[in-house]
C-alpha cells in the first residue's frame, strides 16, 4: 500500500500547494494596494506642502505688493521728506492698516529712527527700536541696495522672523519718487517697514482656499500620528516655528472606503476555497478508499478474504533472495474430492467447504507467514523461519487434520480429504521453479490417493515430467487425427442367454516409448487438461464406424463428466451419429453419477436430449460415487452398471451383496437395465444371474479385445447357433 504515494497524499500536497499560492497571492495583492496606497498619500502630502510653501512665499510677495501703492507716492514722498508725521501716520500708517490690515508700519528716517509708527500688535511688549535692531542687517542691505539703483524701481528686503514668539513676515521698501518733481538725495530716502504676522488670519486663508481645516502653528514639531508639519523658516534657513495640519489622505480614504468590501469578499472567497479544499479533500478520500478496496480485490481473494496468488507471487519474491539466511518452504494444498461435493451438494456448498476449510486452517495452524487462497480449492502457505522437514511434516499434518470432521453444508455433511507438497526455497531458485515443485510434491501426494503431504524430490519431479510429457504427447496424438491411439472392445452379455448383446468401447494407446498405455494413466490426464472432450468425441467415431459392421449390437462409449463443460455436447454426439450413419437406439453414453448430478454442467439437459433421439444413457460405476441409493430414483437414465468393485467383494462380506441385490432391484423398480461390471468366476456370474441381474460384463466373458476379436467373436457366435440348429 506503501508503494504509491497515496491521492489523499497527492491531493493534500497539491491543496498545500494550492493554499500557498492562493495565500502569496493575496498577500501579494494587499503589498500591491498598500503600495498603491502609501504612493498616493506621498504624493497627495507632498502636492499640499508645496501648496503651503507657495502661501507663505506669496504672503511675503504681498507685503512689499501692498507696500509699493504708498512707495511711489509722490505727496508720501514729499511728506516724508517734510517728516510731515501727522499725515503720514494718518494716510499711510492708518491705510496700511485699514486697508491691507498690516499689523505696524514704520516710517524710517535715513538715520534709521522711527518717524511714525502705527501698530495692532499690543500683545508685542518690544519698542520699535528692538524691531528695528532685529531687522537691521535687511535694512542696510536695502539702503546698499538703493544707492547702487540706477532709477526709482521696487527695491524690497523682506524676511520672516520671530515677533514675541509669533512668525511675523517683515517687509522693507524705500520712498521713492516716480519722477524729477521732487528730489531725494542719494541716501536720505525714508524706509517704509511694514510687519504682518503670520496668525488667524493667514491661517484663515490657509483653510479657505487650500481646505486645510485645522492647520495651526505652532513653535516646536507637535505633528501627531498622521499630521504633518512644514518648518517656517527666515532667509538663513533656521526653522522659527511650524505649520501643523491633518493632511488629506485620499489614499487611505479610498481604502476606508474599500475595505470592508474587500475584506468581506477575501473572506467570501477563501470560504469558497475552504468548502473547494474540503470538497477535494473528501473525494480524494473516498478515491483513496476506492483505490484501497481495489488493490485489497487485487491481492485478495473474494470467497475467504485470504490472499491470492497475486500477492503469493509477490510474497514469493521478497522472500526468495532472503531464503538463505531463514529457511522457507511453500506448501501448496488442494482438497480431495472436491469436485463431487460441488456435483452432489451445488456449488454453494462447495464455496462453505471452501470458507470453513480456511477458517479452520486459520485458526488451528501457527501461520508464521502467508495463507493464501489460488482458486478452486487450492491453497498455499510460505513457512518462514523454518529449518527441517520435520517442522515442515508436522505443519503439514495439521493441515490434513483440519479436513478429518465433515463439513456442514446445505443439504447434509460433506466430507473431503486434503492433500498437500512443499518445496523449500531457495536463493539459487526461480520462482516458477519454486511453484512447480511445490506443484509436483503436489501432484504426488494426491497419486498416492490424497489425505496425505509429499515433499517434492527427483522422484515427484520425475513423475511431474512425466505427466507434463503424456499430456504433450496425447495432445500432438489427437491433433494427429488419433495417431496411437485405439479403442478395445468388451463384450456385455446377457445374463439368461449367454449372448452378446453388446460392446463397451474402451480407449488404449499404443504408445512409441511407453509401449501399451492403459487409460487409467492418461485418462485423468486427459480430464485435468481438457483434453477429454476431444479424446471422447475421437473414441465415438472410431467406435461408431466399427460398430457398423456389427449391427444388432449395442455401442457403450464412456463420456467424462469433463467432456460436458463444453457447452454442446448432445449435437455434438448427434452429429457424429449422423456422419457415421450409426443409429441412435444402438447407442448407449456412459456416465458416472458425478456427471449426472452436476447441475451447473448442465450434463442432464444434454443427456436427456439425446434420449429424446434414442440414445440410451447408463450409469456407470454405480455405487462409488458420492450419491445414495435414494439419488438413483432422480437420475434419468436406462441402466445402472454395478461397479466391479462391489461385485468383486461380493462373495466376501454380506453387506457387497446386499448392495448389490438392492441395487438390482432399485434398478428394475425403476425400470432400468442392470449391468454387473467386473464378473471374473463362475461363482460371481451364477449369483448375479440368480440375483436377476440383467447383463453382465467381464474379464469371465471377455477382457477388452480389438474390433477385429469381437467381429471373430460374433461369427464363431453364429457358427455355434448354426451347430446348434443343425
Ligand atoms: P469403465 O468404464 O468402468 O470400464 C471398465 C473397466 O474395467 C475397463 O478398464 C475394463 O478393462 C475393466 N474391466 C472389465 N472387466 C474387468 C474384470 O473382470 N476385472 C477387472 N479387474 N477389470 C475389468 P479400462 O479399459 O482400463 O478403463 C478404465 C476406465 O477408463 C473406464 O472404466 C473408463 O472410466 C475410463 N475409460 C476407458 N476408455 C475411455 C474413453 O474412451 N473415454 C472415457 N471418458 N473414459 C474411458
Ligand atoms: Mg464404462
Ligand atoms: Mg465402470
Amino acid at each position: 500500500m506503501s508503494e504509491t504515494v497515496s491521492a489523499r497524499r497527492l491531493s493534500t500536497h497539491i491543496l498545500w500547494l494550492m493554499s500557498l499560492f492562493a495565500l502569496m497571492a493575496f498577500g501579494g495583492m494587499v503589498l500591491v494596494v498598500f503600495e498603491a496606497v502609501r504612493n498616493t498619500d506621498q504624493g497627495a502630502l507632498e502636492r499640499q506642502r508645496q501648496l503651503v510653501r507657495h502661501a507663505i512665499d506669496e504672503q511675503v510677495q504681498r507685503l512689499s505688493q501692498d507696500q509699493e501703492s504708498v512707495v511711489f507716492w509722490e505727496i508720501a514722498v514729499l511728506r516724508a521728506k517734510t517728516q510731515d508725521a501727522a499725515w503720514l501716520q494718518k494716510n499711510v500708517g492708518m491705510w496700511m492698516r485699514e486697508y491691507f490690515r498690516h499689523d505696524r508700519t514704520l516710517i524710517l528716517t535715513p538715520t534709521d529712527e522711527p518717524l511714525m509708527s502705527v501698530r495692532t500688535d499690543s500683545f508685542y511688549g518690544g519698542t520699535d527700536g528692538d524691531l528695528i535692531a532685529a531687522f537691521s542687517p535687511r535694512l542696510h542691505a536695502l539702503r546698499r541696495q538703493v544707492a547702487s539703483a540706477r532709477e526709482a524701481e521696487a527695491i524690497a528686503e523682506r524676511d520672516i522672523m520671530l515677533i514675541a514668539n509669533r512668525p511675523a513676515v517683515v517687509s522693507a521698501m524705500p520712498f521713492l519718487p516716480h519722477s524729477d518733481r521732487i528730489e531725494v538725495a542719494p541716501g536720505q530716502e525714508h524706509i517704509l517697514l511694514s510687519v504682518q504676522y503670520l496668525d488667524s488670519a493667514f491661517l484663515e486663508r490657509l483653510r479657505n482656499a487650500y481646505l486645510l481645516a485645522d492647520a495651526r502653528i505652532r513653535l516646536t514639531d507637535t505633528s501627531l500620528g498622521p499630521e504633518t508639519a512644514l518648518p517656517i523658516s527666515g532667509r538663513d534657513g533656521t526653522p522659527l516655528a511650524y505649520l501643523v495640519w491633518n493632511p488629506a489622505l485620499p489614499g487611505h480614504e479610498l481604502m476606508r472606503a474599500v475595505l470592508s468590501p474587500a475584506v468581506l469578499a477575501g473572506a467570501l472567497v477563501l470560504l469558497l476555497f475552504g468548502l473547494y479544499a474540503r470538497q477535494v479533500y473528501r473525494s480524494s478520500a473516498a478515491l483513496e478508499a476506492s483505490e484501497v478496496h481495489a488493490r485489497h480485490l487485487a491481492f485478495h481473494d473474494t470467497l475467504t478474504g485470504l490472499p491470492n496468488r497475486s500477492h503469493l507471487l509477490r510474497r514469493l519474491d521478497t522472500l526468495l533472495p532472503l531464503s538463505a539466511a531463514q529457511g522457507a518452504a511453500l506448501i501448496f494444498v488442494d482438497l480431495d474430492r472436491f469436485k463431487e461435493v460441488n456435483d452432489t451438494y451445488g456449488h454453494q456448498s462447495g464455496d462453505e467447504v471452501i470458507r470453513q476449510f480456511a477458517a479452520r486452517a486459520i485458526s488451528h495452524l501457527p501461520l508464521s507467514d502467508t495463507f493464501c487462497r489460488l482458486g478452486g480449492d487450492e491453497f498455499a502457505f510460505l513457512l518462514c523461519g523454518i529449518s527441517s522437514d520435520a517442522q515442515i511434516a508436522e505443519f503439514c499434518e495439521r493441515i490434513v487434520e483440519c479436513a478429518v470432521a465433515s463439513f456442514h453444508v446445505p443439504g447434509g455433511k460433506a466430507k473431503v480429504d486434503v492433500s498437500a507438497g512443499y518445496a523449500w526455497l531457495g536463493p539459487a531458485l526461480s520462482r516458477s521453479e519454486v511453484l512447480r515443485r511445490a506443484d509436483a510434491a503436489l501432484y504426488a501426494a494426491k497419486r498416492e490417493g490424497g489425505g496425505c503431504y509429499r515433499a517434492f524430490s527427483p522422484q515427484t519431479d520425475a513423475a511431474m515430467r512425466a505427466r507434463r510429457q503424456i499430456e504433450e504427447e496425447l495432445a500432438a496424438a489427437l491433433e494427429k487425427g488419433g495417431e496411437g491411439l485405439c479403442v478395445y472392445y468388451q463384450p456385455v452379455i446377457v445374463s439368461r442367454s449367454g449372448a452378446i448383446v453388446g460392446v463397451e468401447a474402451l480407449v488404449r494407446w499404443q504408445h512409441p516409448r511407453l509401449g501399451f498405455v492403459a487409460p487409467a494413466l492418461f485418462v485423468p490426464v486427459a480430464e485435468e487438461t481438457g483434453l477429454i472432450a476431444k479424446l471422447d468425441a475421437w473414441v465415438l467415431a472410431t467406435a461408431c464406424r466399427a460398430a457398423l459392421s456389427w449391427p444388432g449390437l449395442t455401442l457403450a462409449v464412456n463420456i467424462s463428466p469433463r467432456s460436458f463443460r463444453n457447452a454442446g455436447l448432445s449435437r455434438r454426439v448427434l452429429k457424429t451419429l449422423l456422419a457415421e450413419r450409426f443409429e441412435p437406439a444402438r447407442l448407449e453414453i456412459e456416465v458416472t453419477e458425478s456427471a449426472l448430478l452436476d447441475e451447473k454442467s448442465g450434463a442432464a439437459c444434454e443427456l436427456e436430449r439425446l434420449r429424446e433421439r434414442g440414445v440410451r444413457v447408463a450409469i456407470d460405476d454405480f455405487g462409488t460415487g458420492y450419491s445414495s441409493l435414494a439419488r438413483l430414483r432422480t437420475l434419468k437414465a436406462d441402466k445402472v452398471k454395478v461397479d466391479r468393485s462391489f461385485v468383486q467383494n461380493m462373495g466376501e462380506t454380506a453387506e457387497t451383496t446386499a448392495i448389490v441385490d438392492a441395487v438390482i432391484d432399485l434398478g428394475h423398480a425403476l425400470g432400468l437395465t442392470v449391468t454387473a461390471e467386473g464378473v471374473e468366476s463362475e461363482l460371481q456370474r451364477e449369483y448375479l444371474r440368480s440375483a436377476g441381474c440383467d447383463q453382465m460384463q467381464g474379464f469371465f466373458f471377455s477382457a477388452p479385445v480389438p474390433a477385429e476379436e469381437i467381429s471373430q467373436m460374433l461369427a464363431d457366435a453364429v457358427h455355434a447357433r448354426a451347430r446348434g440348429v443343425a
